[in-house]
């Protein structure tokens, strides 16, 4: 890295504002994918001048910058693909308005997802969106991924909850869209740039939208003996027009994994349960709630049970939001995966997804939003065998061309990234792809914001990414390198 710029983002932040030793860069080489990739150097901003001020000085020395919260991601999004300068919004992590009575908040974008909904608890609101990973991350990650969770099923990802966006873009101008009323006149810009993926501006400010906490919450456990009952069974939920607001699926492999670590009280000796929530006014909650036992109990649920306290129900939603955590004791790596299909076409995915992790001679575990048809199959393998490493890639995207073929899609809220990019063409013609290119080159026209992201790096599809050996710090590339498969 140019020793000028280094000494530049120094004075404006301090000493303690910048690392860019190589052993303080290891932790940012990595977020929750099974990508790698090297920045420069990292840099903690405090306020939106000094986040200008990064930008610009990026431009006059032509390096390529990226922002990371934290670095949760699951598809290479916060990684250096072509080295450079990663900004952590760690620092710039105020809530910086409650405004309880319009159900308004205004927050930095490192504010951790959960803290916004703690905050604002005591008034009988929440933040709705609610990824698994709520404890770690970031609402600005969450808007740059358009991310989801358990809840989306009713409640909308992101997009749906936020209003206005403060941001920098590339070229160092500072922007400001949308505000606190809903629905802004003229073009829908906060939708544009929410699920951008870090690709065209730096968010600065966030002005999102608070939701009411339900007056009642019904949680049931359904537990099936055969996989194909549960999801014949969330296809019935939604075609008898019932919207629960969650309904997530573990399968028998998953839960007892789970189980293990979290003692949520899953029957070890299942092969799949649905966790169902529903919830709203009292009697449109129980009602709901007697109809979807029924239609568990129709497709052959042996149990349908009903959380009896919030301790019940916590337990419940802790075994299902650390289900990641309690599959990486197993295994030294695993490869979350997470491909979108029509929910009628639920059961033949997941026969499908076993004949595939059979055939490459992998365990792979099923924990998904069964109602969304957002699949996360997690593929267990050891990262230090680069040959096991290849074949699990492989793996992941047979799982992937699978739910195209289903008429779904590669990501239902985990992004494109580096991870994805050579899928892109599957999907989306040339001319499709253009037009996405010629929004992000009239944002972002020296390239220099998150490159190598979401579009094919021009390798070619069907080349395959190998993470690079482990060597010392100073003789390891500074991004992930390509190999042909
Ligand atoms: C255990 C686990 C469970 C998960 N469950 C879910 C889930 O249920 N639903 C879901 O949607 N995702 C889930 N994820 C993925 C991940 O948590 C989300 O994508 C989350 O939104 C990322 O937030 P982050 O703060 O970690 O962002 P990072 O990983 O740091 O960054 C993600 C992207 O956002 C960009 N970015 C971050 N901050 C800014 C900013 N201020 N300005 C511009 N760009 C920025 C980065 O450049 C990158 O492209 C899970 C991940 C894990 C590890």
């Amino acid at each position: 890295m140019d020793h000028h710029l280094l000494r530049e983002l120094e004075h404006l932040l301090g000493r303690d504002g910048v690392l860019s030793r190589p052993e303080d860069m290891l932790l940012y080489e990595y977020d929750g994918s099974v990508e790698i990739a090297r920045p420069q150097c990292v840099v903690f901003p405090t306020k939106t001048a000094d986040v200008v001020r990064i930008v610009e000085l990026a431009n006059q020395y032509k390096t390529p910058i990226v922002g990371r919260g934290a670095g949760t991601g699951l598809s290479g999004g916060a990684l250096a693909r072509e080295g450079g300068i990663v900004v952590s919004f760690a620092r710039m992590n105020r809530i910086l308005e409650m405004d309880i009575e319009n159900q308004r908040a205004v927050v930095q974008p490192g504010v951790v997802n959960a803290d916004l909904s703690l905050a604002v608890a005591h008034a009988g609101l929440h933040f709705a969106p609610d990824p698994s990973s709520q404890r770690a991350c970031t609402i600005g990650g969450n808007v740059s991924e358009n991310a989801g969770g358990p809840h989306t099923l009713a409640y909308g990802v992101t997009t749906n909850h936020v209003l206005g966006l403060e941001m920098v873009l590339p070229t160092g101008e500072l922007v400001r869209i949308g505000g606190k009323a809903a629905d802004a006149p003229g073009y829908d810009l906060c939708g544009l740039f929410v699920g951008s993926e870090g690709t065209l501006a730096l968010v600065t400010e966030i002005t999102v939208r608070l939701t009411r906490l339900p007056e009642t919450v019904k949680t049931l456990l359904a537990v099936y003996d055969r996989v194909d009952d549960a999801t014949e069974t969330v296809v019935e939920i939604t075609a008898r027009g019932i919207t629960p607001a969650a309904c997530e699926m573990l399968d028998g492999w998953t839960l007892r994994a789970v189980e293990a670590w979290v003692h949520a009280g899953f029957p070890l000796d299942s092969a799949a349960v649905l966790l169902i929530e529903v919830d709203g006014l009292r009697e449109a909650a129980e009602e709901h709630s007697a109809q979807i036992a029924e239609v568990c109990k129709l497709h052959g649920a042996r149990e349908v049970r009903v959380a009896r306290d919030e301790k019940e129900r916590d337990l419940l939603w802790k075994g299902r939001k650390n289900a990641f955590g309690a599959v990486g004791r197993l295994s030294p790596t695993y490869y979350v995966q997470d491909g979108v299909i029509p929910r009628t076409k639920l059961p033949e995915t997941l026969r499908e997804i076993g004949r595939i992790g059979k055939e490459n001679g992998f365990e792979i575990g099923n924990i998904f939003h069964a109602g969304d048809g957002n699949l996360h199959p997690i593929i267990l393998f050891d990262a230090r065998d680069p040959k096991q490493f290849h074949r699990a890639v492989l793996t992941a995207e047979a799982i992937i061309r699978f739910c195209i073929e289903m008429g779904g899609t590669i990501t239902g809220e985990h992004g494109v990234g580096m991870e994805k990019d050579r899928l892109m063409p599957f999907l989306f013609s040339e001319t499709d792809m253009a037009l996405m290119k010629r929004v992000r080159d009239e944002f972002n026209p020296a390239g220099l914001l998150n490159p190598g992201k979401i579009f094919p790096t021009g390798k070619g599809c069907g080349e395959v990414r190998a993470r690079p050996q482990r060597h010392n710090a100073e003789t390891d590339s500074a991004h992930t390198e390509n190999h042909p498969a």
